[in-house]
């Protein structure tokens, strides 16, 4: 049984500017070619800074977002894909516990040096 050739094409004029795809892990902009080389050295820096974190800022490992990445309409769904890997990159920041602002774990430890509690009025 032959396979049927497939309707839809990627359309690459429907892109208004250059595809990037946003990584999961740390939420850095990459191009669709340097994505693949980029996340499993970004994933090892992961592994190594987690693992130099205090117990208390150690997060689980981020998960890769399962998103169709291709539409319907045979076109690449890069809003979806952005969106997903933006909310997986946003769950690695770590709130501080005195301002509530969201940091890095690693950010989070220099910033607390320097967070101080409001004074009160
Ligand atoms: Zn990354
Ligand atoms: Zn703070």
């Amino acid at each position: 049984m032959a396979l049927r050739s497939t309707k839809y094409n990627i359309e690459p004029t429907m892109v208004r500017h250059p595809p990037t795809i946003v990584c999961y892990i740390c939420g850095r902009e990459y191009g669709t070619k340097s994505i693949s080389i980029h996340e499993p050295q970004c994933l090892k820096k992961w592994h190594n800074e987690n693992n130099l974190l205090p117990k208390e800022l150690r997060r689980p490992e981020p998960k890769k977002p399962e998103v169709r990445t291709i539409t319907a309409k045979g076109f690449y769904d890069l809003d979806a894909l952005t969106e997903a890997a933006w909310t997986s990159a946003q769950s690695q920041l770590v709130p501080c516990n005195i301002c509530g602002r969201t940091f890095l774990p690693d950010r989070l430890i220099v910033h607390q040096r320097s967070c101080k509690p409001k004074a009160a009025k």
